[in-house]
């Protein structure tokens, strides 16, 4: 086999996604080279990514980041562009495959400057769909790109997919691992810091994701990206938790038949997967072994202690520009609990809150989700400035 490696480009490429995507990459030279990189601030980091995978060209979206890094480069490193249209160009340069894997609404016009270019995206960025689903869904299909999961419970879906025809399906069960307080009371997760809600038992992530996967609403993002990635509708999609992480996620079909996904948690699988599909390249992942797996556990999800997967599901069966309100107010909420400002259980009360202020309009254009991710960041930041309202 003598093809010319894939060209890849990574939006995110200094964050815990964009480390694996790096790991796949240098494993396999002879199938995959960078064709550009584009992360937010950190300069000293993308000054070594840059020396280690050349890439043609590089962005950073804060501008005073690109100028340190500029100096950093020197006259013979590739053009450093900024700010969002900075990122923009970078995901537009031609590649073979766009890996979006910024965090948060911030990757949402990068996403949709790779599809509009006509470039086959790897999807890590589920804010982007959660945001703007239908929208993003069409764009793909106007542009006839392939649009790949990397998030592992929909690259779980997306191979048990592979096993039977489209009209048998019946339901899909995307996998939880319930996060580090799967156990603590109500009371308890009142008491809970950032530094506890920084680690999770089983991943090692960026830091958004890290609390969205204690509060759950990981998981509710997760059913969004589900619904729109495999055109499902709402009632299809549904969550159990299995807190060892081995079942990635689960297909059921009309005659009763489930499949399962299955592996070791490590992101490099489904990246690796979404970068080479539809064949598979060799990585040095172990396969879990079943005789040391004590047992594997399945539980309902509890939404009473944990009420920010109930909030992604109403937002999802009102639709229209809720979930963008539900993203906007959880990343505003995540962000001022990691601050000190809020507490942990007032994050479903400030995602709650800002949905109950925001009347659900259509989602007919980018310039609506823009405009509605303002509005919510505003009211969810006032809402995070006010103490919880005491409870008798
Ligand atoms: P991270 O915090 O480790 O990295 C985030 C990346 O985004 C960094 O490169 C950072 O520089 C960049 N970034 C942040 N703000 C930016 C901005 N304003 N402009 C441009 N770039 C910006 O996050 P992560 O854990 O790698 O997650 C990335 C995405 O992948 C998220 O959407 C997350 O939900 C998704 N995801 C992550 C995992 C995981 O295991 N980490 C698994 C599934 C899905
Ligand atoms: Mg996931």
């Amino acid at each position: 086999m003598s093809q010319n490696p894939k060209r890849i480009t990574i939006l995110g490429a200094t964050g815990s996604i964009g480390a694996s995507a790096l790991d796949v990459v240098a494993a396999h030279p002879d199938r995959f080279r960078i064709a550009a990189l584009a992360a937010g601030s950190g300069d000293a980091a993308m000054a070594r990514l840059v020396e280690k995978f050349r890439p043609e060209r590089v962005a950073m979206g804060n501008p005073e980041a690109a100028r340190r890094l500029r100096e950093r480069l020197g006259t013979d490193g590739p053009e450093v562009l900024e700010g969002t249209s900075g990122l923009e160009a970078v995901a537009a340069h031609p590649t073979d495959l766009v890996i979006s894997a910024i965090v948060g609404g911030a990757g949402l016009l990068p996403t949709f400057a790779a599809v509009r270019a006509g470039h086959d995206l790897a999807l890590a960025n589920k804010e982007s769909l959660v945001m703007a689903g239908g929208l993003l869904t069409s764009e793909v299909a106007a542009r006839g790109v392939t649009l790949l999961p990397i998030d592992s419970e929909h690259s779980a879906i997306f191979q048990c997919l592979m096993a039977g025809r489209r009209e048998d399906l019946d339901h899909i069960v995307l996998t939880a691992s319930g996060g580090p307080f799967r156990a603590l009371s109500a009371a308890e997760l009142k008491h809970v810091t950032p530094e506890q809600a920084s680690h999770h038992p089983n991943w090692n992530m960026g830091a958004k994701i890290t609390v969205d996967s204690a509060t759950l609403m990981n998981k509710g993002l997760e059913v969004i990206e589900a619904r729109w990635l495999f055109d499902l509708a709402p009632e299809q999609v549904r969550v159990v938790v299995h807190p060892q992480s081995i079942v990635h996620s689960m297909v059921a079909y009309r005659d009763g038949s489930v499949m399962a996904q299955m592996g070791t948690p490590d992101m490099r699988p489904p990246i690796a997967f979404a970068m080479s599909w539809p064949e598979r390249v060799a990585l040095p992942v172990s396969v879990p072994d079943f005789t040391e797996l004590a047992s594997l556990t399945f539980e309902k999800p509890d939404t009473e202690r944990f009420p920010c997967l109930a909030l992604a599901f109403d937002a999802m069966t009102t639709g229209g520009t809720h979930p963008a309100v539900l993203n906007a107010a959880g990343e505003v909420a995540v962000a001022a609990f990691l601050a000190g400002r809020i507490g942990f259980t007032d994050i479903p009360r400030v995602v709650a809150e800002t949905m109950n202020t925001h009347a659900a309009r259509p989602l007919d254009a980018l310039e609506t989700v823009l405009e509605t991710d303002r509005q919510a960041r505003a009211t969810a930041t006032r809402l995070s400035a006010q103490p919880a309202r005491k409870s008798a």
